[in-house]
């Protein structure tokens, strides 16, 4: 399992940045995940306003 961005979908809000406790997304032309650090506890999956995240 792992985290999957909508990227049609994302708006770039960069909420779920704020609630990843391993800064394991980032947010520069558009979102990315890294993979190496994410855990897919789903924090950010669950307060994306928009459902771009998914796993
Ligand atoms: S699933 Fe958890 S660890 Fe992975 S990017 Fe989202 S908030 Fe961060
Ligand atoms: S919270 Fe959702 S819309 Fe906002 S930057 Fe993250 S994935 Fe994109």
């Amino acid at each position: 399992m792992s985290l999957e961005i909508d990227k049609a979908v994302c708006d770039q809000c960069g909420t779920c940045i704020s609630v990843c406790p391993l800064d394991a997304l980032e947010l520069t032309t558009e979102l990315r995940v890294d993979v190496a650090k994410c855990i897919v506890c789903r924090n950010c999956v669950k307060v994306c306003p928009v459902g771009a995240l998914r796993t």
